[in-house]
């Protein structure tokens, strides 16, 4: 009933038919022009004062009617790279492959897109792909509706015009939002072929707008699942930043594991949320992250893939240090052979940047420290660069019950004191500890950026 209403009101005749689009009303849809940003409604008057078609697309007008707050806005326009660029004082042309311009309005960076062509797998524009389909070359120009016709969502399909504020709607994305459906545009299992990633954007919307994603959308994802392998690894790391940043990272997580696309995609999903400990300290992560989000404040990549990782590493680690093969190694070096391990197979997968593998091996480097509670070694550790990482690591691992709430305590209590405060605080130095901190003067260092002093 409502369905239908909706329908008709948005003019969704039978799905799928490629007529004439939809234009939408501002008394329907509701977005009125003061409501996008103000460098995205310049940029568009502007390139339509020099006779361009111009648009706000995707993203912003799929958040605006749906009640979010657009993360930024994209412009889709006739104009080629060239006449865009030449209409503003401040813009740029990046990218080779596909050129867009970057228009600069004030503090604001609007990304402006020349209309996308349509590739036509039996016609002229022939894509050019690789075995399993998927789309390596993608760069032609083409007319508003081929570019409407090769965006992936019926949702990120929508044409803002702010000036007659109508939405130019090709693929019944408004009726789609209003009845909380994520519907991809054309065969399904196509479009996955043609770009794995879409998966995983189908996921990470659906939970941020708060849709469901509908049946023929969701079902081929499970048998296509493994395409995602074929995908960049720097492309995936992308992504999956996105996803876990987007403040619905929980949510988008239990997504992954219902459309089944968390195996395979990332080891750790798969070791670790099958395990109750470590399904506890990743869920943990991810809740305080998504929090972190809603309250504005930033999310470290480096400390969120140290979180997602450490369960494989501790298991790694106690692998190592068990194992019956001599010499077994102590325990530091073993942490970091696991540690070293870990991240290479995440290398392949992911392209996790040299910068952010640092990041996470200083956090997971410095947990062994908090065991040390004597002499100086507590002071080091509080001087460690990236102390506040490290220490609300080991407070999730408490939270999570790996190890004892008291030593989270102690540390918070340590942190917060000074002075003799701190001094009095200090635990003291077993005997056997004191001999052979005196015979192991002086020593080689041979993991200089690791754990320092502990053994
Ligand atoms: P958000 O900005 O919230 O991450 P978005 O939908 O705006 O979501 P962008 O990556 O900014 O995502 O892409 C902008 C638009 O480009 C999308 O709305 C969609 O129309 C199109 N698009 C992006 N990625 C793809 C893809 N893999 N296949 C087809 N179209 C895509
Ligand atoms: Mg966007």
């Amino acid at each position: 009933m409502i369905r239908k209403f909706i329908n008709r009101v948005f003019g969704r005749k039978a799905h799928g038919e490629s007529g004439d689009p939809a234009a939408i009303g501002v008394g329907k849809h509701g977005i009125h022009r003061e409501a996008i940003s103000h460098g995205s409604r310049r940029t568009v008057e502007t390139l339509q004062q020099q006779g361009y078609k111009a648009y706000v697309v995707g993203g912003a007008v799929r958040d605006l009617i749906a009640g979010l707050l657009p993360k930024d806005y994209d412009v889709a326009t006739n104009a080629t790279p060239e006449q865009v660029r030449r209409c503003f004082r401040r813009a740029r042309i990046i990218g080779r492959r596909f050129q867009i311009v970057h228009v600069m309005m004030g503090s604001e960076t609007i990304e402006v897109t020349t209309f996308r062509g349509h590739h036509d797998q039996h016609g002229g524009n022939k894509a050019h792909t690789d075995a399993q389909g998927r789309v390596l070359r993608d760069n032609v120009f083409g007319s508003e509706k081929e570019d409407a016709a090769r965006r992936d969502f019926t949702i990120n399909a929508l044409y803002f015009d702010p000036t007659s504020e109508t939405i130019i709607d090709y693929h019944h994305g408004v009726a789609d939002l209003k009845q909380k459906t994520l519907r991809m545009i054309g065969d399904p299992q196509t479009r996955y072929r043609e770009d794995p990633v879409r998966m995983l954007r189908a996921v990470r919307l659906s939970a941020k707008v708060g849709l469901n994603i509908d049946p023929a959308t969701e079902r081929p994802i499970r048998e296509m699942s493994e395409l995602i392998e074929n995908v960049p690894p720097s492309r995936l790391f992308d992504e999956m930043l996105k996803l876990l940043t987007s403040g619905h990272a929980v949510r988008c997580v239990q997504q992954l594991r219902s459309v089944g696309l968390h195996h395979g995609l990332l080891p750790m999903l798969d070791v670790i949320l099958e395990q109750p400990l470590g399904e506890r300290f990743v869920a943990l992560a991810l809740a305080k992250t998504d929090r972190r989000v809603h309250e504005g404040k930033t999310i470290s990549p480096g400390f969120l893939f140290a979180t997602l990782l450490w369960h494989e590493v501790l298991a790694k680690w106690e692998a190592l240090t068990s194992s019956r093969e001599r010499p077994v190694p102590s325990r530091i070096p073993a942490l970091f052979l696991a540690m070293d391990e870990v991240l290479d197979v995440q290398a392949e997968k992911l392209a996790i940047t040299r910068r952010i593998a640092g990041d996470i091996k200083d956090i997971w480097a410095m947990q062994p420290r908090f065991e040390q509670r004597s002499g100086k070694r507590p002071y080091g550790v509080l001087e460690q660069p990236r102390f506040r990482a490290g220490y609300d690591f080991l407070l999730l691992r408490a939270e999570s019950g790996e190890v004892d709430g008291e030593l989270a305590q102690w540390w918070t209590d340590f942190t917060n004191c000074d002075g003799d405060d701190r001094a009095a605080m200090l635990l003291p130095v077993k005997a056997h500890e004191a001999k052979k901190r005196r015979r192991r003067k002086p020593r080689v260092v041979s993991q200089p950026d690791a754990a320092g002093e502990v053994e």
